[in-house]
């Protein structure tokens, strides 16, 4: 699955240079992006980027300053929202506290003019989508966190709308559910073959569920991207600060050849990388690494192309992974992980001692300034 790298397939949501104001601020700026049907779309962002704003133009809440919305090719422009299918489910959730679960998840059904019959066969099913059949007749006051999260699920794609839209949908539950919730929405997006976009700021969440990741940042587009390149291949100093941990060595690219690219850092070093796309000598760069692709060593590895020295600053054992900090000796600190494959009860690098980083030419990317 993954229509957004076939060139010829159809978007299925498309923002068309989308403006939104409220008075003279700026929540959306000249915003283009397309969704593809049964996609699981994640906007993600900090607080203010003008997710939600997006999610509630598209849901028919607010109508763009300027730009088109398409909807399976069709302007929604003055469509209310009622009459789009569209179905938006909300980080509150907003049940009816005096109805039981039942009857929430029938209200819209109810109010649609649903014959009963067909209601009740449609909340049967829906409550044996979200595992929650024993729960029917309880008030939501009588259910957890998860589970309530679970109806608000169950009524929001009751009406079988063909695009959900998730507004931090499980920005209300504890780490341990968050992460169990994270698959049962992957897993009921498959299963009913929805398009689903979710707003979210957790980088964590947006890459556990998400086909694509749109990351922005004051109303505009930084990146969209499958995790894998969001994380690996980041666009900008933005995106690569913004999603997981990262080193930056900034420096002027010194050569960019063929085969490789040198960059001289600011610091003395040399890295040599594979690639500095088609940045020329002497521009300004980073060099981006994430932590897990640098390897700490007390001495310099013969088959290293880029090792520099410094001296282990601060380390952290974390159970499946350790984390040392080195400080370089021009001054830098720089943040390396290694995975705990086999048992270490004592780490034999500790603080102070001498130790080298080393990375692979191919371990990161080179950003222009
Ligand atoms: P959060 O994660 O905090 O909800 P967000 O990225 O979803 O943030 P939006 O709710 O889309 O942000 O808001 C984007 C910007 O537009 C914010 O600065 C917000 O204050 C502003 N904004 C949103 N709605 C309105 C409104 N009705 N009137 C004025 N300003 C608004």
């Amino acid at each position: 699955f993954a229509p957004w790298s076939d060139p010829d397939a159809k978007p299925y949501i498309q923002f068309d240079n989308v403006t939104k104001r409220f008075g003279d601020f700026t929540a959306v700026n000249k915003l283009s992006l397309a969704v593809f049907e049964r996609e699981f779309f994640a906007l993600l962002g900090a607080s203010g980027c003008g997710k939600s704003t997006l999610l509630r133009m598209l849901a028919g809440f607010e109508e763009p300053s300027e730009g088109r919305i398409l909807l399976d090719g069709q302007d929604l422009a003055g469509i209310p929202p009622y009459r789009r299918p569209v179905n938006m489910m909300f980080q509150s959730y907003a049940l009816f506290p005096h109805m039981t679960v039942e009857a929430n998840i029938a209200f819209g059904l109810k109010q649609e003019g649903m014959a009963r019959a067909e209601i009740e066969k449609r909340v049967t099913e829906m409550l044996r989508l979200v595992k929650l059949e024993q729960f029917a007749r309880r008030k939501p006051h009588q259910l957890s966190g998860g589970q309530r999260q679970r109806v608000a699920l169950a009524r929001s794609v009751a009406k079988r709308p063909k695009v959900l839209l998730l507004d931090e949908p499980l920005g209300a539950l504890d780490k341990k559910l968050r992460e169990e919730t994270q698959f049962e929405l992957m897993d009921l997006q498959q299963d009913l073959g929805l398009t689903f976009v979710v707003v979210t700021h957790d980088q964590e969440e947006a890459m556990t569920m998400a086909d694509r990741i749109a990351i922005l940042d004051k109303g505009e587009v930084m990146q969209v991207a499958t995790p894998a390149e969001v994380y690996e291949a980041p666009s900008s100093r933005f995106v690569a600060g913004f999603v997981g941990n990262v080193n930056m060595f900034d420096g002027k690219l010194a050569r960019n050849g063929k085969e490789n690219a040198r960059i001289a850092a600011n610091g003395g070093a040399e890295i040599i990388v594979d690639s500095a796309g088609d940045a020329l000598p002497g521009a300004e760069v980073s060099f981006a690494i994430r932590p897990e692709k640098i390897r700490v060593s007390s001495t310099r590895p013969t088959d290293a192309v880029n090792a520099i020295e410094g001296e282990i600053y601060d380390v952290a054992y974390l159970g499946d992974m350790t984390v040392y900090h080195v400080k370089l000796d021009d001054g830098q600190v720089i943040k390396a992980s290694t995975l705990n494959a086999a048992r270490i009860i004592d780490d034999p690098l500790t603080w102070n001692d001498r130790a080298w980083i080393s990375f692979r030419p191919d371990a990161g990317v080179v950003l222009t300034r």
